[in-house]
């Protein structure tokens, strides 16, 4: 067992070494996506093994997969009888383009007034270095209460493509009775939140040929079609003015709310004047008759994130491509949307086009138990830090792993973290609220020694 009190103040104590090894995590540009240097990706699983053997863990390992490698390490000196935690982390992190819309480089971590601005700072190098920093102050004040496994992926951001393989292949290795997840975020800033639902998704990249080369537009043009006009007349057809999705049966399978989480919704800090404020806009987009929480996360939605096509001269270019990305609900099917998505591809590209896609991914929504013991205890870890009771809510947006690990491992997650409604993830100008990272550290510690009465 170990002393609180110690550990906290080591913690504390040590505060400007935990950031500045969070810094030479963010350095590193692990860039999941194929624009990234593999190399960079390799770099990071390196040091973060190494991060982990130096802070006590054992048997810290690299595995690698199809793709991007695992990162695994186990301390498990709380005996055979003691309770197994698997604390998950990503260590890859999106593109950081466009660079020009950022005040400093992504890559170069830059501390302005309490924020620490990187690509990766809040999503998710600063948390796998806080679970570290929680676990290097408990051993500096005793022993591990409980067992302690830990896995960082190198494809959260492609949608963890291997991460069901590892699951299935190392059953054993990953078996736990819970799995601790720091990859969610706080409700709004001083008050922190506990996620119980997660969206899914359906991703596709589709590629529409026409002409085997861009053609000259006076001596061609109305002759053939143009592959940007039926990509545009396609997208255009998928939803309707409010977003509805037009895929036929689509919303067949979407599960209802109920009437307590109606009630959650209502009384949630993120009302409409929330999110006019957080968006910058005077108005919001949608369904009007369903509460703007409601739609952004627990209702399914379709974006287009990419369109690319043509040059700037008198020409019909002979490809378009999109990027069409779906966020499920559940208990929606992603291979049943995904096949829908593909048929209406079909019935709506007409010839002599062609079409492609080049690259899908899919994995389903979730919603996790959260009345467990060990849910309790962080909320009430949450609770002695910031003083209030975490927000229990769903969001929007995915972590694969989640429901991976409830239908592969049958465990179930307890999702929570500190990042900020502000901190730019996946945008520019990604930072971290260093006062914030810092409860966030102590709440994880408290956590660890509540765990011991268990
Ligand atoms: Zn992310």
């Amino acid at each position: 067992m170990f002393n609180l009190e110690q550990a906290l103040l080591y913690a504390r104590e040590n505060q400007a070494e935990f950031i500045s090894s969070l810094k030479q995590f963010l350095k590193i540009p692990s860039l999941s996506r194929d624009e990234g240097d593999p190399q960079a990706i390799q770099q990071a699983a390196t040091w973060l093994k190494q991060k982990l053997s130096d802070t006590g863990f054992e048997k810290a390992q690299i595995f690698e997969t199809a793709m991007h490698p695992m990162v695994f390490a186990e301390n498990l000196s709380a005996g055979p009888e003691a309770l197994t935690v698997l604390i998950y982390g990503h260590y890859d992190v999106q593109s950081p383009k466009p660079l020009e819309d950022w005040q400093t480089p992504p890559f170069d971590p830059t501390i302005k007034g309490e924020n620490l601005y990187a690509r990766g700072a809040s999503d998710n190098k600063g948390e796998v270095i806080l679970s570290i920093s929680a676990i290097e102050s408990i051993l500096q004040a005793g022993t591990l209460p409980i067992n302690v496994k830990v896995l960082f992926e190198g494809e959260e951001e492609i949608g963890s493509r291997n991460m069901r393989d590892f699951l299935k292949t190392h059953k054993d290795m990953l078996d736990c009775d819970f799995c601790l997840n720091l990859d969610g975020g706080m409700a709004e800033k001083d008050h922190p939140g506990i996620i119980y639902g997660l969206r899914g998704a359906v991703t596709l990249i589709l590629k529409i040929t026409g002409a085997e080369k861009d053609l000259h537009s006076g001596l061609y043009g109305g002759l053939v079609l143009n592959p940007i006009h039926v990509l545009a007349r396609l997208i255009s057809k998928l939803q309707d003015e409010q977003g509805r999705i037009q895929l036929p049966g689509f919303y067949d399978s979407v599960r209802p709310v109920t009437a307590k989480e109606k009630e959650l919704i209502a009384q949630s800090p993120k009302n409409e004047a929330y999110y006019l404020r957080e968006i910058g806009t005077e108005s919001l987009w949608g369904d009007p008759s369903i509460a703007p929480l409601e739609r952004c996360t627990a209702m399914p939605t379709l974006d287009v994130a990419l369109f690319q096509s043509g040059q700037v001269k008198m020409a019909i270019p002979s490809t378009a491509k999109a990027f069409i990305t779906m966020r499920i609900v559940p208990d929606q099917d992603p291979d049943a949307i995904y096949e829908q998505l593909l048929k209406f591809i079909a019935e709506n590209i007409p010839d002599p086009l062609t079409w492609e896609i080049v690259d899908h991914n899919k994995g389903p929504a979730v919603l996790v138990n959260y009345d467990t013991p060990y849910v309790e205890l962080m909320s009430s870890a949450l609770e002695a830090v910031w003083g209030r009771p975490p927000v229990f809510a769903r969001i929007g947006g995915g972590i694969p792993i989640v429901a991976m690990l409830s239908t592969e491992l049958g465990v179930d997650s307890i999702i929570t973290g500190i990042t900020l409604p502000d901190d730019n993830l996946h945008g520019p100008n990604e930072k971290i609220h260093l006062p914030t990272w810092e409860k966030g550290l102590e709440a994880v510690i408290r956590f660890f020694h509540s765990l011991s009465a268990v």
